[in-house]
Parts: structure tokens; sequence; C-alpha cells
């Protein structure tokens, strides 16, 4: 049976360390969200931030606009927050509402890479991919947290990511690789994609697919995790992987939920932290 990680009580470890980092600081840290239009799932994202936020004494700001707000009225927000000093880190809770003039590109490039606390603009990619970075891609960053935590050092190992997405995949695939992994990516277009993940000795699932990793697809002993977030037919919250089956092959193995998502959440605590410090706020 593998060790399960918990990414719930780890996560709790970091809010209280960043908690401490932050009281020590001169200044609070400042997150100002911006969230467009009613999408109930960003709402919730948005709530859970907020709340993050202020258990570790985080000052947030929301910014709640209609979704007609319209493109130049966002970019003129976003201009707005790069001038204000309280604020260190802007986030726009993406997707944009369809069916509107939203170019998230744009949106993304108009925050100010020094509070770019998801860590998308091109410029902090850039900065990933040359391994000198400040800010953390959160959910990949999480993901090496937890590795560091049970001891998994991907140096030398196999590791193998399913996914290319800009946020998760890519981002993932170069961490592991900055820490000396050997690193394939797999996306919708590999053939026998149980071929490649059987030689993973961690494999990391990135796709939204329930069920897609099957016990077969995975090597006796590896360190499997998941990073997908899906329902089941009775809208309980799972994976990728078939967690029942894999986890009786895998040496160590994500829940979904308590895995990656409270530790995706940290990672933008600890990049606001992170923001702050490097605008003099320590
Ligand atoms: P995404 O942008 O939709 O990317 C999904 C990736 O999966 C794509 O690269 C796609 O390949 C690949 N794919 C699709 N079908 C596949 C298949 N049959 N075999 C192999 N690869 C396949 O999604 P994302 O934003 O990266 O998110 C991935 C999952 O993680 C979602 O479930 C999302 O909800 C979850 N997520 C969780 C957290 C968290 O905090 N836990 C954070 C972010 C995302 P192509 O590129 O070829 O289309």
């Amino acid at each position: 049976m593998a060790i399960i990680i918990d990414g719930k009580a780890l996560a709790a470890k970091w809010k209280e360390n960043i908690k401490g980092q932050v009281a020590a600081l001169k200044q609070h840290p400042g997150l100002a969200v911006i969230l467009v239009g009613n999408d109930p799932a960003s709402r919730v994202y948005v709530t859970s931030k907020e709340k993050d936020c202020s258990e570790c004494g985080i000052y947030s700001e929301e910014f709640a606009v209609p979704a007609q707000f319209g493109q130049k009225a966002l970019l003129n927000l976003i201009a707005e927050l790069n001038q204000r000093p309280e604020i260190d880190g802007i986030l726009c809770q993406l997707p944009l509402p369809k069916g509107y003039d939203y170019d998230e590109q744009e949106v993304l490039l108009a925050i100010d890479p020094k509070k770019d606390v998801d860590a998308f603009h091109p410029y902090n990619v850039g900065r990933i991919m040359i391994g000198d970075y400040t800010y953390l891609p959160c959910t990949p960053a999480g993901v090496m947290a937890m590795l560091d935590e049970y001891g998994i050092d991907p140096a030398g190992k196999r590791c193998v990511v399913v996914g290319r997405s800009n946020i998760v995949g890519k981002p993932q695939a170069m961490l592991l690789l900055h820490r000396h992994g050997t690193v394939t990516i797999c996306h919708s277009r590999t053939p026998n994609l149980g071929e490649i993940t059987r030689e993973a000795d961690i494999l990391v699932s990135a796709v939204g697919r329930r069920n897609l990793i099957t016990a077969d697809m995975v090597k006796e002993g590896a360190a499997v995790i998941d990073v997908a977030m899906n329902r089941d037919e009775n809208g309980k919250l799972c994976g990728d992987v078939d967690f029942e089956a894999v986890s009786q092959k895998a040496g160590w193995i994500t829940p979904v939920p308590g895995g990656c998502g409270p530790m995706t959440r940290v990672m933008l605590l600890q990049n606001t932290l992170a923001a702050a410090v490097s605008h003099g706020k320590a």
C-alpha cells in the first residue's frame, strides 16, 4: 500500500511558517484579486484565496467587476494596481468570461512582472525556464514541496508529466528538470501513454480526465502525483488516477482532494510574501 502524501497537512505547516514570516515584516504584504463576471467556480477560488490571505496576515483587496466590464477597463484597473505601493501582488482570476472582448494574454502581459504572483507573465515564465526565479509556478511548486517533504528526490529519476499546459505541465517538467530528473512530457497526441508512464519513478498527471491513469500504467513503487480536479458521477471530487487500484502498487500517492489543491493555494501566499520582500517590506 502506498504512502499517502498529505498535501493538506503540509499546506497547514507552510501556512504557519508564512504567517510567522509575514508577522516579522515591516509592512503587511498586499494582494489584489480581480474577479470578472460571476462564474461560481471562480467565486469559490477567489473567496478561498482571500481567506488564506487573512489567515496569514496578508492584506487582500477584491475587485469584483461585472462580465461586461471590458478589456480596456480591465487594463486600466491593472495599470492602477501596478502603481499602488500597498499592493505587492495582482491576481486576475482566469478564465475571463466568454462572449466578451477579453484577451487573456494581453491581461497577463499588463500585470507588472514584479507583482505577478501567479507567475504567468512571459517574463516570469522565462525566468522559470532558466531556473532563476522569484515567483513559483503555484501548482508545480506545490508538487515539488510534497516530493521534498516525503524525501522523493527527482535527481537521476525517470519523471513523466502527463499534460503540457502553460500553468501546470510545462513548468512542472521544468522544475523536475532543474532538480536533475530525466523528464518526458506526454499529451493528447502521445501514442501508447501507458508504455511511457510505466517507466516513471515519479509520475505527475495533470490532464483532467477521470481514471486516465490505471494501475497497469504505473511502475511498482513509483511516486504518483495527481494534479487533476474532476468530478465523478456523484459530483465527488477526483483526479486522473484510479486511486484505489494505483495506491496498491505505487510507493507514494497524492489523494484528491487533499493533495495538490491545498499546496497550490499555499504557494500563492508564498509568492505574495516574496513579492512584499522584493518590494522592500522586509
Ligand atoms: P489543460 O490546460 O486542459 O491541459 C490538459 C493537458 O492534458 C493538455 O496538455 C492535453 O494535451 C493533455 N491531455 C488531454 N487528454 C489527454 C490524454 N488522453 N492523454 C494525455 N494527455 C492528455 O489543463 P490544466 O490547466 O493543465 O489542468 C489540468 C488538470 O489539473 C485539470 O483537471 C485542472 O482542474 C487541474 N488543476 C489543478 C490544480 C490544483 O490546484 N490542484 C491547479 C491547476 C489545475 P494537449 O496539449 O495535446 O491538448
